[in-house]
């Protein structure tokens, strides 16, 4: 069965598109998927360092699409899980270098050899937005709670519905439970009220996020950490399986535990 592609994007930067693409790649090709993570955010490319590949790149997909060297010659394969590989964006260049009917023809042969092609997007709805939409099998919205991500990421399902004829799913990033509780943070219900897409997953707001960014290695390949369960699930629903929302109620008690088990 050819793979699925599956785009994760947002409208507004820095909500944790980068971040969920490496964690959610790495959790499904943890639990047994061959998996591609594509960087889309051509010129900007920041997904190799999440994934602590950088210093293995020797071709990217502009190489591909200029068809100075094979797709398969770009494939960086992650030495943690051999399933795993990176197709990097290259640094150099501008998001008009490549065009949707190219990352359609790359994708095209990405489903051949992966079940699942993850894409990361650029910032925006230009060029670089219409170069990962138009592969996609299926979109999914990283947004965080506050209004300035939600009010980006409305416009952006709006784009996707009015222009692409697509109904994206819903990711929700750094939530906190306890500012939720308290009436400082918009709860889940009040987004899903605003954003009205279905909710595929909900992760925390985790300092470890921040320390297995700068150590390159993603959050799931570290069991004790909290906030992996999270990506663990999304990855369980995204392979079609049942996994019922995390129970946020006692997240102190999870952090308490987890610390002490280091
Ligand atoms: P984007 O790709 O949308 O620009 P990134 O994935 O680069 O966003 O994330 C932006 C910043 O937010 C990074 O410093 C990242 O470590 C941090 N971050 C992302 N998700 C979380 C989270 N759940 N908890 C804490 N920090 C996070
Ligand atoms: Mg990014």
């Amino acid at each position: 069965m050819p793979g699925v592609v599956i785009t994760i994007t947002s409208g507004k930067g820095g909500v944790g598109k980068t971040t969920t693409v490496a964690n959610l790649a790495s959790a499904l090709a943890l639990a047994g998927k061959r998996v591609i993570a594509v960087d889309g955010d051509i010129g900007l490319r920041n997904l190799d360092l999440v994934m602590g590949l950088e210093n293995r790149i020797i071709y990217d997909l502009v190489d591909v699409v200029e068809q100075r060297c094979q797709l398969p010659q770009a494939l960086i394969r992650d030495n943690r899980v051999k399933s795993l590989s990176l197709l990097p964006a290259a640094q150099t260049r501008d998001k008009a270098d490549v065009h949707p009917t190219q990352m359609i023809t790359i994708c095209h042969e990405l489903r051949q050899i992966a079940d699942y092609i993850l894409i990361d997007s650029p910032a925006g709805i230009e060029h670089g937005f219409h170069n990962v939409v138009a592969p996609a099998d299926r979109i999914l919205i990283v947004t965080t709670p506050d209004v300035s991500a939600l009010r980006d990421a409305d416009k952006v399902i709006y784009l996707l519905e009015r222009d692409w004829k697509r109904q994206p799913g819903l990711i929700v990033n750094r939530y906190n439970p306890t500012l939720a509780r308290a009436g400082e943070m918009r709860g889940i219900d009040d987004i899903l009220d605003i954003l009205s897409i279905d909710l595929l997953g909900v992760i925390p707001e985790d300092r470890e996020i921040v320390l297995s960014t700068d150590r390159g290695v993603p959050a799931v390949f570290d069991r004790r950490v909290y906030v992996a369960q999270a990506y663990r699930n999304i990855a369980q629903r995204l392979m079609g399986n049942n996994v019922p929302l995390m129970d946020f109620r006692k997240p102190g008690f999870f952090a308490r535990l987890f610390k002490r088990m280091r």
